[in-house]
């Protein structure tokens, strides 16, 4: 057994450059996933702490070294971040297993690295970038400045919150940008950090600011009301996004949103098998399934179904789920109670609509210390109604559907009958089809026999309710900066 307890850690808020307490003292638990012990008494940002936080971001905007200063400055300021979280990398993906639940080697190989990269990614690029000049002949000088847009709201969801709040930060930060976080109430640990590492770094007071709370009524419906802030990068649930859009509404601000989805993982009769199995339980069970990009639908041409199903199984079977902190564990738990509920109700919403459960579906067996996880097997059902709700709804959680098909367009009809489309992945040795499928699914991303792969150049974002707008590189560059024309007279 690796050690799973640990002191219970107190979180405050970091606002103008100091850490402090709730202005009214309140605070509440945070959980171990685990075991259910209690790790963390996190500060509650009341309206007032959100509103010093906003004119602290507000002020260092306006007032501050940070929108004027070269931009090669700042971005050395963003890579001597990077590199802090490089150095702080072992501490930074203990704290990440402790309060999501996930495998120690993922956070420490994957997750920090890539939140280091974040920055500094964003840093080379937005140092390169330039404006437009449109030639208008002897009399006019016509050009473009990219300015940034003044205060950011960024809100990150529990499930990767150190990576997803760095993929924010990179480019509010590098285009000049100043930030108020907020990181999922479930998760706070890693997060609450960025403060220290930015002042470290020698970013500016009052540049990066992190509150802590819940969404309605709270700090998060607090920030995205707040008349200082002007943009809000989200990422999170879908019905989310529409009370963010709806309380952002009345002070007309900008926001990108990267919101769920529920991909369809296409595997084709030409399909290499050795390849699409063991990546597929990857895409299934990475993070206990609590990954937006997740393959949650697996649509298995009709031909090879009998055999990918044997397959699939034994390699779920095959996932040793037990404590995170055990460099050994493939899965842990889900991240909270309340999610648990959620999950698990799903397994009696799969009965109610006749799918053949195939493996997992109940507890897992593990030493006593984890009784009280929320964990549950890796779970494979079969549902031939691709209507179904466990084909329909994500369920973010270890729960996965195969659901047989027979022709190309059928898959494409099924892949595109849910309300979402942030990605989607194909599995094929035809040329011609993994184009033309790539072409009709509706999904912002696709993976042809591969997934996951990223290139921080590219865009990021959803098609129908997975999102609205686009992040990475030049998009990144859009929403976190406001494009000006000049026009000069020369005569
Ligand atoms: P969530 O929407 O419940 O919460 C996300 C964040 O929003 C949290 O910080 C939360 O406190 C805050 N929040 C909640 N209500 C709010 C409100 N009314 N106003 C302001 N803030 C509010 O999401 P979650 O359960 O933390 O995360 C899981 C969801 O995130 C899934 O739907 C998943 O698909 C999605 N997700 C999407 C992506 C993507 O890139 N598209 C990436 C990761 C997760």
């Amino acid at each position: 057994m690796t050690n799973t307890k640990v002191k219970v850690r107190e979180v405050k808020l970091y606002i103008d450059g100091e850490y402090v307490e709730s202005s009214n003292g309140s605070t509440f638990e945070v959980k171990n996933p685990a075991t259910q012990e209690v790790i963390a008494q996190v500060h509650e940002a009341t309206k007032e702490d959100v509103d010093r936080a906003c004119r602290a971001a507000r002020r260092a905007f306006e007032e501050g070294p940070w929108r004027t200063m070269s931009p090669a400055e700042r971005s050395s300021k963003i890579r001597r971040m990077a590199e802090i979280i490089i150095e702080r990398k072992e501490e930074l993906a203990r704290l990440e297993a402790l309060d999501v639940g996930k495998p120690y080697p993922v956070a420490l190989e994957k997750e920090i690295p890539r939140a280091a990269h974040n920055l500094k990614f964003f840093a080379d690029f937005m140092e390169q970038q330039g404006g437009e000049v449109y030639p208008m002949g002897e009399e006019y000088l016509n050009y473009t400045r990219y300015e940034p847009v003044g205060v950011a709201a960024l809100i990150t969801p529990w499930n990767l919150p150190f990576m997803l709040t760095t993929w924010k930060l990179g480019p509010c930060l590098a285009t000049g940008n100043t930030a108020v976080i907020k990181p999922a109430e479930v998760t706070p640990l890693t997060v609450s950090l960025l403060g220290e590492i930015a002042k470290e770094a020698g970013i500016p007071d009052g540049v990066v600011n992190v509150v802590q709370g819940f969404g309605p009524n709270s700090a998060g419906e607090f920030m995205t009301t707040h008349p200082e802030v002007d943009l809000i990068s989200f990422t999170g649930e879908t019905s989310t996004g529409k009370a963010i859009m709806k309380n952002g509404a009345d002070s007309l601000k900008k926001v990108s949103f990267e919101l769920g989805g529920k991909a369809a993982n296409i595997i084709f009769e030409d399909a290499n098998l050795d390849k699409a199995v063991p990546t597929s339980i990857q895409a299934a069970f990475m993070n206990s399934g609590q990954v937006c990009l997740a393959g949650s639908r697996i649509l298995v041409q009709r031909s090879i179904f009998s055999e990918f199903v044997e397959r699939f199984k034994k390699a779920a079977s095959e996932l040793k789920v037990g404590d995170p902190q055990d460099t050994q564990t493939n899965m842990g738990p889900v991240v909270s109670e309340e999610h648990y509920q959620k999950v698990t109700s799903y397994l009696g919403i799969a009965e109610e609509e006749d799918s053949e459960l195939v493996y997992g579906g109940k507890r897992p067996d593990l030493p006593e210390y984890l009784n009280k996880g929320y964990y549950l097997e890796p779970t494979i059902f079969i549902q031939e109604n691709p209507q179904a709700r466990i084909c329909q709804e994500e369920i973010f959680g270890p729960v996965v559907t195969l659901i047989p098909f027979d022709m190309e367009e059928e898959a494409l009809e099924i892949a595109n009958s849910t309300e979402y489309g942030l990605n989607g992945v194909i599995w094929t040795d035809n040329l011609q089809r993994a184009h033309r499928v790539s072409h009709d699914v509706r999904a912002g991303t696709i993976w042809v026999n591969c997934w996951f792969v990223r290139d921080l150049r590219a865009p990021f974002g959803g098609f129908k309710k997975s999102g609205i707008g686009r992040e990475g590189g030049h998009h990144s560059l859009e929403f976190f900066s406001e494009a000006k024309n000049i026009c000069i007279a020369l005569k």
